[in-house]
């Protein structure tokens, strides 16, 4: 059989929208992870990749793992995460499982049989939205999961991860298995196509891009100390925590425009937060990312020098405490190369980019070769229930997948 990719990709796009429908509400798509419309997402996928001639297993880690044996046993692995955010859209993650789905068809039962091995692969909880640990799936496969930390977790109902995975019949201890798992399985490339998530390749009129790398993240919280006092005492007189920190966010602003890099302020919490008292203390987050490990290591260092001269300004203290950090990740010229070529013979032009949200794929080419694709997204929107990318454009995005895929197939 003929394999018509104009016709696989519009297949992918309708896939798409049947698991909208199964999965969605009014306010967008409701597949957060370990609650039983996650599951509907999975069970969907299970039955659609079984009726395609795959054999399905889970690892350790609730990954679901969809395999058509090639000619070789060495495997190429597509994969991506079926979870949403709460009224989240209806591409984040799941255009990457269902645009592997395409691929799977044209090798599954009705196909011919590859080269390689193929998987694809649901990687469970990306989002990490409903215990607050991204990455859970890949991060158990890579090995990076913090097993101590997260099975303490607990939602927002007070309901502690280790309990809610006995729905599953699932244990934390045994997540690090999945990793052993996967290193069973002789991968010789990883390929995820995501959206973009922010509005460049709109802005350039492009459907798609090869990604080369993902930022590297520092998180922190930066606290300060002032004196609670009456919002009737003199302007000049006060130790204002919360106006050393606003200045500390303008200037960690700056810091991002001077080094092309992101740097976030996204929790601001002040003390004793009441209308008539000058704020004792203040309390932010600060998230900075950039692709340049050396940029980043600056961007911490400035960053604490920006926050102790907006202290000093306002007589306040200022304490760091470093919570989360990540390297940048680069992938391998060999796959970026085949990613850019496809993009190039789809739309014509060879976008390449950075991308700054994390993805499964850093976890996993911890362990192999790895590459990303990204699709358009509308305005850059996500996490929400205007997400979008208009059907020529992510048809567009799918066949320069489906080329990624002949491509790292036939290498
Ligand atoms: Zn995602």
């Amino acid at each position: 059989m003929d394999f018509d990719v104009n016709q696989a990709a519009k297949t992918v796009v309708s896939e798409l929208r049947e698991l909208a429908q199964l999965t969605s509400n009014e306010d967008g798509a409701q597949r957060v992870a370990w609650t039983p419309i996650w599951d509907r997402a999975v069970e969907w996928f299970k039955g659609k990749t079984k009726a395609e001639g795959a054999d399905i297993s889970m690892d350790a880690a609730h990954n679901v793992w969809a395999k058509i044996t090639g000619e070789r046993e060495e495997a190429i692995v597509i994969g991506s995460h079926l979870d949403s955010v709460p009224n989240g859209g209806w591409l984040d993650g799941a255009l990457g499982v269902v645009a592997g789905m395409g691929i799977l068809r044209r090798y599954g039962k009705h196909g011919v049989k590859p080269k390689y091995t193929i998987y694809v692969v649901n990687w469970a909880d990306e989002e990490g939205a409903r215990f607050g640990y991204s990455c859970t799936g890949s991060s158990a496969v890579s090995g990076a999961m913090d097993v101590q930390t997260i099975e303490n977790l607990r939602d927002n109902d007070g309901v502690r991860f280790a309990d809610a995975l006995k729905n599953y019949c699932l244990q934390t201890a045994d997540f690090p298995k999945a990793h052993e798992e996967f290193l069973a399985k002789p991968v010789k490339a990883y390929l995820e196509l995501h959206i973009e998530q922010a509005p460049l390749l709109e802005k350039q009129r492009k459907a798609a891009a090869c990604v080369y790398g993902i930022t590297g993240c520092r998180r922190q919280y930066i606290t300060f100390k002032g004196q609670p006092a009456h919002s009737g005492s003199p302007i000049t007189m006060r130790q204002d925590a919360f106006l050393a920190a606003a200045q500390a966010s303008l200037g960690f602003r700056g810091l991002g425009l001077k080094y092309d890099a992101y740097c976030t302020v996204g929790k601001v919490e002040v003390w004793p937060n009441v209308v008539t008292i000058v704020p004792g203390s203040c309390r932010i987050s600060l998230d900075q990312r950039s692709i340049d490990p050396a940029v980043l290591n600056t961007l911490v260092e400035q960053a604490r020098a920006v926050a102790q001269k907006a202290a000093a300004e306002h007589g306040v203290q200022v304490s760091f405490e470093s919570v989360w950090k990540n390297p940048p990740t680069i992938f391998p010229d060999k796959l970026v190369a085949l990613c850019r070529e496809a993009v190039a013979e789809e739309t014509g032009e060879q976008t390449s980019m950075v991308s700054g949200p994390l993805h499964d794929a850093a976890e996993i080419s911890k362990l192999v070769p790895a590459v990303m694709m990204f699709a358009m997204s509308s305005q850059g929107l996500s996490h929400c229930k205007e997400e979008n990318t208009p059907d020529r454009e992510l048809e567009t995005a799918i066949r320069a997948f489906f080329r990624l895929a002949d491509k790292a197939m036939q290498a």
